[in-house]
């Protein structure tokens, strides 16, 4: 390791040779086990690794002599730091997961990151190989179907209606057509008759279906019968599981979904392993069809979004995600309780409407309850008109006005119980 010979007492120079060394081998171990860790590592663990990392790039040797039009020719630190100094970003154009010749540290960063995430996804019991992209939910769907064309010459999306517009933009940009199949109501619930999905594909040359596993209610998605529809037409089928690792109710749906067809299913990193915004990571139990997806990805792209996602999978590690899952449960279960008690004091009601995350509720009235709530300074609750088609996710529109209220992974149980209180503060007056 380092030369400290003769500065002090041979004991001291081992006793300090020690602690460098556990504090080395915890990076050490990261970069061998190549596994999510059961307990989240420090920050000053994971800065040091990617400090480590990104020394092995070749605008950071010292002897270098630079040519290229490229070099990583980084005007301030402050733009250094934005990138944990990989200045050169990952992947060589033609394909986002090949080794990046001047950058071996930024190489090795993103295919640990890939391992790091495929085992996270383990632990949560999703048997899939994954990578991480350096774009959002939207833009990644985006490079999905793009590879679905590649490879199944697929040219419109039959979309189950959702009203989210990253979906519906992706697909446009991709220049495929959409084909939206609209929901029904079943209940309360908005879903879409898989019937129609099939009426559908049979009416398509060449289609590839976008269903939706995480929604807010009213909406709801059977996306087990949409993969086994898939298989049957043979139809390659991508799911939009925006918030799906959070909790085991879409997890287990995945799970039974990926027995028939699946051919990637996308995930965001903000809202699952709390990143800033700008990443996401496709998972499948198809190795060759997410060489394709990385193969698609036009150029090279900033490592940032890629070092976030490992940064977040090291520092929270297995546990604390398990503990913050639990966590959203007993929130989303409060927040259920809170909210049946409030609707009976103002004459509304909770919509009956299977889903993990978000509660909606009635209300007559009150319209701009939710901008009312962004006043007092929440953020969050969705108010929707029954009557506005993009809003309800259904183009028939909904018979009822609603708000949306959310427990999603990282919330604490005093958030529910304030935005319960703002809500009496509206509703009871
Ligand atoms: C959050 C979310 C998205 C997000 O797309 P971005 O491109 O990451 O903004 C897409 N679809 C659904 C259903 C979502 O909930």
């Amino acid at each position: 390791m380092l030369n400290i010979k003769n500065f002090l007492p041979k004991h001291m120079e081992d006793r300090g040779l020690l602690s460098l060394k556990e504090n080395i081998d915890i990076i050490n171990n990261i970069i061998e086990q190549r596994k999510v860790p059961k307990k989240g590592l420090k920050e000053e663990h994971i800065k040091l690794l990617l400090r480590i990392l990104s020394f092995m790039d070749t605008d950071k040797d010292p002897k270098v002599i630079q040519i290229g039009e490229r070099e990583g020719r980084v005007l301030t630190n402050l733009q250094r730091e934005s990138v944990f100094d990989f200045c050169h970003g990952v992947g060589r154009s033609g394909n986002l997961t090949d080794p990046q010749p001047k950058a071996p540290g930024a190489s090795i960063m993103y295919k640990l990151t890939n391992k790091i995430l495929e085992s996270f996804l383990k632990e949560l019991g999703l048997n899939v190989n994954a990578i991480a992209t350096p774009v959002a939910t939207g833009m990644s769907i985006g490079l999905v179907l793009s590879t679905v064309r590649k490879i199944y010459k697929s040219d419109v999306v039959i979309y189950p209606y959702a009203a989210h517009k990253s979906p519906i933009k992706a697909t446009s940009f991709v220049g495929f057509r959409m084909r939206i199949v609209d929901t029904e109501l079943f209940g309360d619930a908005l879903k879409v008759p898989v019937d129609n999905i099939e009426k559908a594909i049979k009416k398509e040359e060449n289609p590839v279906v976008l269903s939706t596993l995480t929604f807010f209610p009213p909406r709801e998605e059977d996306i087990v019968d949409i993969a086994k529809l898939c298989e049957e037409y043979d139809v390659p089928h991508i799911i939009n599981g925006a918030y799906a690792i959070q909790n085991t109710f879409y997890i287990d749906k995945l799970n039974k979904a990926f027995k028939y067809r699946v051919d990637a299913v996308v995930s965001s990193t903000d809202k699952n392993l709390f990143t800033p915004i700008g990443g996401a990571f496709i998972y499948t139990k198809n190795k060759k069809f997410l060489k394709e997806i990385s193969f698609t990805y036009p150029g090279r792209a900033s490592a940032n979004p890629i070092a976030n996602t490992l940064i977040s999978l090291l520092y929270l590690g297995v546990d604390k995600y398990k503990e913050l899952m639990k966590e959203q449960k007993r929130c989303k279960k409060l927040l259920d309780e809170q909210l049946e008690e409030l609707c009976k004091k103002i004459d509304e009601r909770v919509l009956k409407v299977k889903n993990p995350i978000s509660t909606a509720i009635t209300l007559k009235n009150s319209l701009d309850v939710a901008k009312k709530l962004y006043n007092l300074r929440v953020t969050g609750p969705r108010g929707v008109l029954g009557n506005d088609k993009f809003g309800t996710s259904c183009l028939k529109g909904y018979p009822y006005n609603y708000l949306v209220v959310n427990s999603a992974i990282g919330v604490k149980e005093e958030d529910i119980i304030k935005v319960i209180e703002k809500l009496k503060d509206i509703l009871l007056n």
